[in-house]
Protein backbone atom coordinates (compact mmCIF):
# COMPACT_ATOMS: atom_id res chain seq x y z
CA UNK A 1 0.00 0.00 0.00
CA UNK A 2 1.12 3.14 -0.94
CA UNK A 3 1.71 5.91 1.87
CA UNK A 4 -0.89 8.49 0.83
CA UNK A 5 0.28 11.28 2.69
CA UNK A 6 1.93 14.38 1.42
CA UNK A 7 4.50 16.15 2.70
CA UNK A 8 5.32 19.89 2.09
CA UNK A 9 9.30 21.33 3.08
CA UNK A 10 9.72 24.92 3.88
CA UNK A 11 12.81 25.68 1.74
CA UNK A 12 12.58 29.39 2.59
CA UNK A 13 10.64 32.17 3.72
CA UNK A 14 9.06 30.62 6.88
CA UNK A 15 10.42 32.32 9.82
CA UNK A 16 11.66 34.90 7.58
CA UNK A 17 10.23 37.32 4.57
CA UNK A 18 13.00 36.26 1.91
CA UNK A 19 13.60 32.86 0.00
CA UNK A 20 9.96 31.76 -0.94
CA UNK A 21 10.49 28.03 -1.57
CA UNK A 22 7.99 25.61 -0.70
CA UNK A 23 7.98 21.98 -2.13
CA UNK A 24 5.15 19.96 -2.13
CA UNK A 25 6.31 16.22 -2.23
CA UNK A 26 2.95 14.30 -3.15
CA UNK A 27 4.61 10.60 -3.21
CA UNK A 28 4.67 10.91 -7.17
CA UNK A 29 5.40 14.14 -8.10
CA UNK A 30 7.44 16.59 -6.35
CA UNK A 31 6.23 20.54 -7.11
CA UNK A 32 8.06 23.26 -6.34
CA UNK A 33 5.85 26.75 -5.46
CA UNK A 34 7.97 29.49 -5.77
CA UNK A 35 11.76 29.96 -6.09
CA UNK A 36 13.33 32.37 -4.50
CA UNK A 37 16.42 34.17 -3.36
CA UNK A 38 17.11 35.02 0.57
CA UNK A 39 17.81 38.44 1.07
CA UNK A 40 18.43 40.91 3.82
CA UNK A 41 20.44 39.20 6.30
CA UNK A 42 24.47 38.18 6.32
CA UNK A 43 23.46 34.42 7.85
CA UNK A 44 20.36 34.02 5.40
CA UNK A 45 22.25 35.57 1.79
CA UNK A 46 25.04 32.65 3.00
CA UNK A 47 21.84 30.10 2.52
CA UNK A 48 21.90 31.13 -1.07
CA UNK A 49 25.32 29.15 -1.67
CA UNK A 50 23.98 26.32 0.15
CA UNK A 51 22.57 23.43 -1.49
CA UNK A 52 18.95 23.04 -0.33
CA UNK A 53 17.98 19.92 1.94
CA UNK A 54 16.19 18.00 -1.25
CA UNK A 55 17.42 16.71 -4.63
CA UNK A 56 17.34 18.83 -6.96
CA UNK A 57 16.94 16.63 -10.08
CA UNK A 58 13.69 14.79 -8.20
CA UNK A 59 11.83 18.50 -8.29
CA UNK A 60 9.70 18.09 -11.47
CA UNK A 61 7.92 21.14 -11.89
CA UNK A 62 8.09 24.94 -9.95
CA UNK A 63 4.73 26.97 -10.35
CA UNK A 64 5.36 31.22 -9.57
CA UNK A 65 3.00 33.35 -7.73
CA UNK A 66 5.00 36.52 -8.83
CA UNK A 67 8.28 37.87 -10.38
CA UNK A 68 9.99 39.86 -7.58
CA UNK A 69 13.15 38.33 -6.89
CA UNK A 70 12.49 36.68 -3.18
CA UNK A 71 10.19 34.42 -5.49
CA UNK A 72 12.15 33.95 -8.46
CA UNK A 73 15.91 34.89 -7.56
CA UNK A 74 17.03 31.14 -6.81
CA UNK A 75 16.00 29.66 -9.92
CA UNK A 76 19.16 29.88 -12.24
CA UNK A 77 20.96 27.88 -9.12
CA UNK A 78 17.87 25.81 -9.21
CA UNK A 79 18.83 24.61 -13.41
CA UNK A 80 22.55 24.66 -12.21
CA UNK A 81 22.27 22.08 -9.87
CA UNK A 82 19.72 19.61 -12.35
CA UNK A 83 16.04 21.08 -12.06
CA UNK A 84 15.08 20.02 -15.87
CA UNK A 85 11.16 20.66 -15.37
CA UNK A 86 9.45 23.92 -16.59
CA UNK A 87 8.42 27.31 -14.74
CA UNK A 88 4.68 27.96 -15.00
CA UNK A 89 3.31 31.30 -13.94
CA UNK A 90 1.13 33.96 -15.81
CA UNK A 91 3.04 35.58 -18.54
CA UNK A 92 3.49 38.95 -16.86
CA UNK A 93 5.31 36.92 -14.30
CA UNK A 94 7.58 35.06 -16.21
CA UNK A 95 8.41 38.56 -18.10
CA UNK A 96 8.78 39.99 -14.83
CA UNK A 97 11.04 37.55 -13.73
CA UNK A 98 13.00 37.24 -16.83
CA UNK A 99 13.78 41.28 -16.10
CA UNK A 100 14.55 40.55 -12.45
CA UNK A 101 17.22 37.79 -13.06
CA UNK A 102 18.81 39.49 -15.96
CA UNK A 103 19.43 42.58 -13.65
CA UNK A 104 20.36 39.91 -10.93
CA UNK A 105 22.79 38.20 -12.69
CA UNK A 106 24.17 41.44 -13.99
CA UNK A 107 24.52 42.89 -10.66
CA UNK A 108 26.41 40.05 -9.05
CA UNK A 109 28.45 39.97 -12.13
CA UNK A 110 29.48 43.51 -11.32
CA UNK A 111 30.13 43.26 -7.89
CA UNK A 112 31.88 40.17 -8.00
CA UNK A 113 34.23 41.95 -10.48
CA UNK A 114 34.68 44.84 -8.42
CA UNK A 115 35.05 42.84 -5.10
CA UNK A 116 37.78 40.87 -6.84
CA UNK A 117 39.78 44.94 -8.14
CA UNK A 118 39.28 46.16 -4.57
CA UNK A 119 39.82 43.20 -2.43
CA UNK A 120 36.95 43.85 -0.27
CA UNK A 121 35.26 39.82 -0.91
CA UNK A 122 36.11 36.96 1.67
CA UNK A 123 36.11 34.55 -1.18
CA UNK A 124 38.57 34.58 -2.78
CA UNK A 125 38.30 35.20 -5.74
CA UNK A 126 34.49 36.45 -5.74
CA UNK A 127 32.25 34.68 -7.76
CA UNK A 128 28.67 35.37 -8.87
CA UNK A 129 25.84 33.39 -7.21
CA UNK A 130 24.90 32.43 -11.39
CA UNK A 131 25.73 35.22 -14.39
CA UNK A 132 24.01 35.73 -17.64
CA UNK A 133 24.35 32.76 -19.40
CA UNK A 134 23.11 30.73 -16.42
CA UNK A 135 19.81 32.78 -16.75
CA UNK A 136 19.89 32.20 -20.63
CA UNK A 137 19.53 28.46 -19.66
CA UNK A 138 16.57 29.07 -17.41
CA UNK A 139 14.16 31.26 -19.55
CA UNK A 140 13.46 28.22 -21.92
CA UNK A 141 12.22 26.56 -19.07
CA UNK A 142 9.76 29.46 -18.44
CA UNK A 143 5.61 27.98 -19.51
CA UNK A 144 2.53 30.69 -19.09
CA UNK A 145 -0.60 29.81 -18.20
CA UNK A 146 -3.81 32.30 -18.11
CA UNK A 147 -5.24 33.08 -14.80
CA UNK A 148 -8.25 31.64 -13.53
CA UNK A 149 -8.39 28.60 -15.24
CA UNK A 150 -7.41 25.07 -14.09
CA UNK A 151 -3.90 23.74 -15.68
CA UNK A 152 -3.83 19.73 -15.48
CA UNK A 153 -0.32 19.38 -14.65
CA UNK A 154 -0.02 15.12 -13.83
CA UNK A 155 -2.32 12.80 -13.36
CA UNK A 156 -4.75 13.81 -10.67
CA UNK A 157 -2.67 17.51 -10.09
CA UNK A 158 -3.95 20.51 -11.10
CA UNK A 159 -3.22 24.02 -10.68
CA UNK A 160 -4.82 27.68 -11.18
CA UNK A 161 -3.08 30.96 -10.74
CA UNK A 162 -5.46 33.48 -9.90
CA UNK A 163 -5.10 37.61 -10.00
CA UNK A 164 -3.48 38.80 -6.46
CA UNK A 165 -2.58 42.23 -6.76
CA UNK A 166 0.42 43.05 -5.56
CA UNK A 167 2.74 43.22 -9.17
CA UNK A 168 2.16 43.31 -12.24
CA UNK A 169 1.02 39.41 -13.10
CA UNK A 170 0.34 38.39 -9.06
CA UNK A 171 -1.45 35.18 -8.44
CA UNK A 172 -2.14 33.35 -5.71
CA UNK A 173 -1.88 29.25 -6.29
CA UNK A 174 -4.96 27.17 -5.73
CA UNK A 175 -2.97 23.34 -6.14
CA UNK A 176 -5.30 20.33 -6.02
CA UNK A 177 -3.88 17.13 -5.25
CA UNK A 178 -6.28 13.97 -5.43
CA UNK A 179 -8.70 16.06 -4.57
CA UNK A 180 -7.33 18.01 -1.59
CA UNK A 181 -6.45 21.97 -2.00
CA UNK A 182 -3.67 23.52 -1.34
CA UNK A 183 -3.60 27.51 -1.48
CA UNK A 184 -0.26 29.40 -1.57
CA UNK A 185 -1.05 33.19 -1.02
CA UNK A 186 1.79 34.55 -2.63
CA UNK A 187 2.04 37.61 -1.71
CA UNK A 188 -0.84 39.60 -0.91
CA UNK A 189 -1.98 42.94 -2.77
CA UNK A 190 -3.61 46.05 -1.40
CA UNK A 191 -7.34 46.61 -1.66
CA UNK A 192 -7.16 50.08 -2.50
CA UNK A 193 -4.07 49.98 -4.49
CA UNK A 194 -4.03 53.19 -7.01
CA UNK A 195 -2.78 50.90 -10.13
CA UNK A 196 -3.74 47.20 -9.45
CA UNK A 197 -7.18 45.88 -9.15
CA UNK A 198 -7.95 44.20 -5.51
CA UNK A 199 -6.96 40.73 -5.03
CA UNK A 200 -9.18 37.68 -5.31
CA UNK A 201 -9.77 35.35 -2.62
CA UNK A 202 -9.98 31.99 -2.15
CA UNK A 203 -13.03 30.04 -1.35
CA UNK A 204 -11.71 27.04 -0.17
CA UNK A 205 -8.38 26.00 1.55
CA UNK A 206 -8.27 22.58 3.08
CA UNK A 207 -3.89 23.34 3.39
CA UNK A 208 -3.42 27.03 3.19
CA UNK A 209 0.16 29.03 3.39
CA UNK A 210 -0.47 32.72 4.18
CA UNK A 211 2.39 35.40 4.31
CA UNK A 212 2.33 37.32 6.90
CA UNK A 213 4.94 40.36 5.81
CA UNK A 214 2.54 43.44 7.25
CA UNK A 215 1.13 40.89 10.15
CA UNK A 216 0.18 43.00 12.70
CA UNK A 217 0.78 46.19 11.14
CA UNK A 218 -1.66 48.50 9.54
CA UNK A 219 -1.30 50.88 6.70
CA UNK A 220 -2.82 53.96 5.67
CA UNK A 221 -4.59 53.87 2.52
CA UNK A 222 -2.55 54.46 -0.74
CA UNK A 223 -4.22 57.93 -1.37
CA UNK A 224 -3.79 59.28 1.58
CA UNK A 225 -0.04 58.86 1.46
CA UNK A 226 0.21 61.37 -0.71
CA UNK A 227 -0.46 64.71 1.26
CA UNK A 228 2.65 63.67 2.85
CA UNK A 229 4.85 62.95 -0.16
CA UNK A 230 3.26 66.47 -1.49
CA UNK A 231 4.73 67.82 2.29
CA UNK A 232 7.77 65.76 1.99
CA UNK A 233 8.90 67.28 -1.62
CA UNK A 234 7.82 70.54 -0.72
CA UNK A 235 9.95 70.78 2.22
CA UNK A 236 13.22 69.24 0.84
CA UNK A 237 12.63 71.20 -2.21
CA UNK A 238 12.36 74.22 -0.58
CA UNK A 239 15.47 73.79 1.69
CA UNK A 240 17.15 73.11 -1.52
CA UNK A 241 17.52 68.97 -1.78
CA UNK A 242 16.73 66.73 -4.12
CA UNK A 243 14.61 63.97 -3.01
CA UNK A 244 15.53 60.24 -3.32
CA UNK A 245 13.24 57.50 -3.34
CA UNK A 246 14.60 53.89 -3.21
CA UNK A 247 12.45 51.84 -4.79
CA UNK A 248 11.34 48.32 -6.37
CA UNK A 249 11.91 48.58 -9.81
CA UNK A 250 8.38 46.63 -10.59
CA UNK A 251 5.38 48.33 -9.63
CA UNK A 252 6.30 50.21 -7.25
CA UNK A 253 8.60 52.96 -8.87
CA UNK A 254 5.79 52.99 -11.60
CA UNK A 255 3.05 53.76 -8.80
CA UNK A 256 5.58 56.58 -7.50
CA UNK A 257 5.81 57.85 -11.44
CA UNK A 258 2.39 58.32 -10.59
CA UNK A 259 2.33 59.60 -7.77
CA UNK A 260 4.25 62.24 -8.86
CA UNK A 261 3.29 62.87 -12.26
CA UNK A 262 -0.53 63.42 -10.46
CA UNK A 263 1.37 65.96 -7.59
CA UNK A 264 3.09 68.22 -10.36
CA UNK A 265 -0.12 67.75 -12.89
CA UNK A 266 -2.34 69.42 -9.89
CA UNK A 267 0.52 72.00 -9.14
CA UNK A 268 0.47 70.77 -5.59
CA UNK A 269 4.70 70.55 -5.91
CA UNK A 270 7.03 72.44 -8.31
CA UNK A 271 8.12 70.86 -11.05
CA UNK A 272 11.59 70.03 -10.53
CA UNK A 273 13.86 67.42 -12.94
CA UNK A 274 11.95 64.03 -11.89
CA UNK A 275 13.91 61.00 -12.83
CA UNK A 276 13.28 56.98 -12.68
CA UNK A 277 16.73 55.52 -13.18
CA UNK A 278 16.63 52.03 -13.40
CA UNK A 279 17.09 49.98 -16.41
CA UNK A 280 14.83 47.12 -15.17
CA UNK A 281 11.72 49.83 -14.49
CA UNK A 282 12.13 50.90 -17.92
CA UNK A 283 11.84 47.53 -19.00
CA UNK A 284 8.48 46.94 -16.74
CA UNK A 285 7.56 50.36 -17.89
CA UNK A 286 7.35 48.57 -21.43
CA UNK A 287 5.71 45.95 -19.53
CA UNK A 288 2.46 47.90 -18.23
CA UNK A 289 1.69 48.83 -21.83
CA UNK A 290 1.20 45.09 -22.75
CA UNK A 291 -0.37 44.08 -19.92
CA UNK A 292 -3.46 46.45 -20.45
CA UNK A 293 -6.00 43.58 -18.20
CA UNK A 294 -3.79 43.81 -15.68
CA UNK A 295 -3.64 47.20 -14.12
CA UNK A 296 -6.23 50.49 -14.06
CA UNK A 297 -3.63 53.32 -15.57
CA UNK A 298 -5.36 54.55 -18.96
CA UNK A 299 -3.15 54.34 -22.28
CA UNK A 300 -3.14 58.43 -22.22
CA UNK A 301 -2.44 58.40 -18.71
CA UNK A 302 0.72 56.70 -18.95
CA UNK A 303 2.00 58.53 -22.09
CA UNK A 304 1.77 61.53 -20.40
CA UNK A 305 3.06 60.11 -16.86
CA UNK A 306 6.27 59.41 -18.77
CA UNK A 307 6.65 62.56 -20.90
CA UNK A 308 7.29 64.04 -17.37
CA UNK A 309 10.16 61.78 -16.40
CA UNK A 310 13.98 61.86 -17.51
CA UNK A 311 14.09 57.65 -17.77
CA UNK A 312 17.86 56.57 -17.16
CA UNK A 313 19.14 53.64 -18.31
CA UNK A 314 22.79 54.51 -19.36
CA UNK A 315 25.65 54.42 -16.35
CA UNK A 316 27.12 57.23 -17.71
CA UNK A 317 24.02 59.25 -17.24
CA UNK A 318 23.91 58.11 -13.57
CA UNK A 319 27.47 59.05 -12.94
CA UNK A 320 26.58 63.02 -14.53
CA UNK A 321 22.77 62.81 -12.88
CA UNK A 322 24.25 62.23 -9.64
CA UNK A 323 27.16 65.10 -9.27
CA UNK A 324 24.37 67.94 -10.59
CA UNK A 325 23.22 69.65 -7.07
CA UNK A 326 20.09 71.09 -8.17
CA UNK A 327 16.82 70.16 -6.89
CA UNK A 328 15.41 67.19 -8.31
CA UNK A 329 13.18 63.86 -7.47
CA UNK A 330 15.17 60.46 -8.35
CA UNK A 331 13.29 57.13 -8.41
CA UNK A 332 16.34 53.94 -8.80
CA UNK A 333 16.67 50.95 -7.37
CA UNK A 334 16.64 49.12 -5.52
CA UNK A 335 13.84 48.76 -2.85
CA UNK A 336 16.02 48.06 0.26
CA UNK A 337 19.51 49.52 -0.91
CA UNK A 338 21.08 46.01 -1.31
CA UNK A 339 22.10 46.88 -4.60
CA UNK A 340 21.34 49.10 -7.81
CA UNK A 341 21.62 52.58 -9.01
CA UNK A 342 20.41 53.99 -5.59
CA UNK A 343 23.58 53.32 -4.48
CA UNK A 344 25.59 55.41 -6.87
CA UNK A 345 23.37 58.21 -6.12
CA UNK A 346 23.92 58.22 -1.93
CA UNK A 347 27.37 57.75 -2.69
CA UNK A 348 27.49 61.35 -3.60
CA UNK A 349 24.44 63.01 -2.23
CA UNK A 350 24.51 61.09 1.40
CA UNK A 351 26.57 63.58 3.35
CA UNK A 352 24.06 66.51 2.01
CA UNK A 353 21.59 66.90 5.00
CA UNK A 354 19.27 68.94 2.56
CA UNK A 355 18.53 65.94 1.26
CA UNK A 356 15.50 63.51 1.88
CA UNK A 357 15.60 59.91 1.43
CA UNK A 358 12.49 58.23 1.34
CA UNK A 359 11.02 54.86 2.01
CA UNK A 360 8.05 53.81 0.59
CA UNK A 361 8.19 49.62 0.65
CA UNK A 362 9.39 46.95 3.30
CA UNK A 363 12.78 47.27 4.80
CA UNK A 364 14.21 43.71 5.36
CA UNK A 365 16.00 42.97 8.72
CA UNK A 366 19.68 43.76 7.26
CA UNK A 367 19.57 45.24 4.64
CA UNK A 368 21.39 49.13 4.13
CA UNK A 369 17.56 50.81 4.03
CA UNK A 370 16.66 48.95 7.66
CA UNK A 371 20.04 50.17 8.97
CA UNK A 372 19.49 53.96 7.64
CA UNK A 373 15.79 53.60 8.45
CA UNK A 374 16.58 52.76 12.35
CA UNK A 375 19.16 55.44 12.55
CA UNK A 376 22.60 54.79 11.03
CA UNK A 377 24.78 57.18 10.48
CA UNK A 378 26.69 56.05 7.68
CA UNK A 379 26.24 53.57 4.88
CA UNK A 380 28.77 51.40 2.80
CA UNK A 381 28.86 51.73 -0.97
CA UNK A 382 31.16 48.82 -2.12
CA UNK A 383 33.28 48.24 0.41
CA UNK A 384 33.68 52.33 0.96
CA UNK A 385 31.82 53.76 3.91
CA UNK A 386 30.04 56.86 3.23
CA UNK A 387 28.96 59.42 6.15
CA UNK A 388 25.01 59.64 6.23
CA UNK A 389 23.37 62.97 6.64
CA UNK A 390 20.21 63.15 5.06
CA UNK A 391 16.51 63.74 6.63
CA UNK A 392 14.66 60.17 6.44
CA UNK A 393 11.44 59.72 5.84
CA UNK A 394 8.86 56.51 5.48
CA UNK A 395 5.87 55.89 4.05
CA UNK A 396 4.23 52.51 4.60
CA UNK A 397 0.71 53.18 2.67
CA UNK A 398 2.42 52.72 -0.17
CA UNK A 399 3.71 49.58 0.59
CA UNK A 400 2.19 46.69 -1.89
CA UNK A 401 1.71 44.16 0.71
CA UNK A 402 -1.72 43.80 2.44
CA UNK A 403 -1.75 45.13 5.77
CA UNK A 404 -3.03 43.06 9.25
CA UNK A 405 -6.39 43.92 8.31
CA UNK A 406 -6.42 43.22 4.31
CA UNK A 407 -4.38 39.95 5.30
CA UNK A 408 -7.33 38.69 7.46
CA UNK A 409 -10.09 40.04 4.86
CA UNK A 410 -8.00 37.83 2.29
CA UNK A 411 -9.52 34.83 3.71
CA UNK A 412 -12.86 35.93 4.40
CA UNK A 413 -14.54 33.75 2.08
CA UNK A 414 -13.38 30.47 2.95
CA UNK A 415 -15.78 28.59 4.98
CA UNK A 416 -15.13 25.52 6.25
CA UNK A 417 -11.96 25.75 8.52
CA UNK A 418 -8.76 24.55 6.80
CA UNK A 419 -7.23 21.52 7.88
CA UNK A 420 -4.01 23.07 8.68
CA UNK A 421 -3.01 26.55 8.41
CA UNK A 422 1.20 27.94 7.73
CA UNK A 423 1.89 31.30 8.22
CA UNK A 424 5.16 31.87 6.15
CA UNK A 425 6.87 34.92 4.50
CA UNK A 426 7.25 36.94 7.55
CA UNK A 427 9.74 37.52 10.23
CA UNK A 428 8.23 36.66 13.53
CA UNK A 429 6.71 39.23 15.36
CA UNK A 430 4.60 40.13 12.15
CA UNK A 431 3.72 35.74 11.57
CA UNK A 432 2.99 35.89 15.25
CA UNK A 433 0.84 38.79 14.79
CA UNK A 434 -1.05 36.99 12.41
CA UNK A 435 -1.17 33.59 14.03
CA UNK A 436 -3.52 35.45 16.98
CA UNK A 437 -5.55 37.32 14.45
CA UNK A 438 -6.44 34.69 12.95
CA UNK A 439 -7.51 32.90 16.12
CA UNK A 440 -9.06 35.84 17.35
CA UNK A 441 -11.22 36.28 13.66
CA UNK A 442 -12.04 32.97 12.70
CA UNK A 443 -11.42 30.39 15.88
CA UNK A 444 -8.27 28.90 13.81
CA UNK A 445 -5.11 27.57 14.96
CA UNK A 446 -2.51 28.97 12.10
CA UNK A 447 1.17 26.83 12.86
CA UNK A 448 4.86 29.01 12.06
CA UNK A 449 6.71 26.33 10.53
CA UNK A 450 10.53 26.66 10.83
CA UNK A 451 12.98 27.13 7.85
CA UNK A 452 13.77 23.69 6.45
CA UNK A 453 11.24 21.72 8.81
CA UNK A 454 8.92 18.97 7.31
CA UNK A 455 5.09 18.84 7.80
CA UNK A 456 3.05 16.06 6.46
CA UNK A 457 -0.92 16.10 5.70
ZN1 LIG B 1 6.44 40.21 -3.89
Amino acid sequence: MKNNKISIHFLGAAGTVTGSKYLVDTGEKKILIDCGLFQGLKELRLKNWEYPPVDVPDIDIVLLTHGHMDHTGYLPRLIKQGFNGKIYGTSPTLEIAKIILNDSAKIQEQEAERANKQGYSKHDPAEPLYDLKDVEKTIPHFKSVPQSQWIALFDGIKARFKYVGHILGATFIELDVRGKRFVFSGDIGRINDLLLYPPLKPKRADVLFIESTYGGRFHQEETDAIPQIEAIVNETISRGGSLFVPSFSVERAQLMMFVFWKLVKENKIPKVQMIMDSPMGADVLELFQRTKDWHKLEEYEFAEMCSYFTIVSSYEETMDLRIDKSPKIVIAGSGMLTGGRMLNYLETNADNAKNTLLFIGYQAEGTRGRKLLEGEKELKVYGKWVPFNMQVAEIEGLSAHADHAELLDWINKIKIKPERIFIIHGEKEGAEALQIGIKETYGWNAEIPELYSIEEV
